[in-house]
């Protein structure tokens, strides 16, 4: 069961990969090879990662829904 619980990232400094636990995503670690610090991040689940990006483009299609929202409600109340 305990062994589930490890994703693997590649170490920035030193290259190794590292077996990191996934409570520790998002917190920084200390490699175990180089003692160099990095932040857990899982390689599968960007959410910890580039998100940035993402959220502007899932603000967009917020934006664009909203929208789209409207003008079907105007659409409607403009009906006979
Ligand atoms: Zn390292």
């Amino acid at each position: 069961m305990s062994n589930s619980t490890y994703f693997v990232q590649e170490c920035p400094t030193c290259g190794r990969r590292l077996h990191i636990r996934v409570e520790y995503l998002g917190k920084a670690v200390v490699c175990q090879h180089c003692r160099g610090r990095l932040i857990a991040r899982d390689p599968a689940g960007n959410r910890y990662g580039t998100g940035a990006m993402e959220d502007a483009v899932l603000r967009r299609a917020d934006e664009l829904l909203e929208s789209a929202a409207d003008y079907v409600l105007r659409s409607r109340t403009a009906l006979p």
